[in-house]
């Protein structure tokens, strides 16, 4: 059984399978109200997957983990506000 997530552990500390785990638990969870749509969902992560700022599912510029930053309706690119946006 693996152990529970702990929020106040420091990376030396955490098991990268339930850390992991932890991550995707929140994306699956994350109010339905504050989600952006599926469509828009994979349109930016699309675009990350492309960007050179993207590294090990982290973006360089802000530090998020890209699946978390664009699931959030209001949130934007780092590298330039519209670059989420439609064409
Ligand atoms: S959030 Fe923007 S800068 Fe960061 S990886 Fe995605 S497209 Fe690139």
């Amino acid at each position: 059984m693996s152990k529970p997530f702990c929020k106040k552990c420091l990376l030396d500390e955490l098991n990268e399978d339930d850390y992991i785990r932890s991550l995707k638990d929140y994306i699956s969870s994350y109010p339905q109200e504050k989600r952006c749509s599926e469509n828009e969902y994979h349109k930016r992560l699309n675009i990350c997957m492309k960007c050179e700022h993207l590294s090990n599912a982290m973006c360089a510029l802000c530090g998020c983990y890209v699946e978390l930053r664009a699931l959030k309706r209001e949130m934007y690119c780092p590298d330039f506000k519209d670059r989420w946006k439609d064409d």
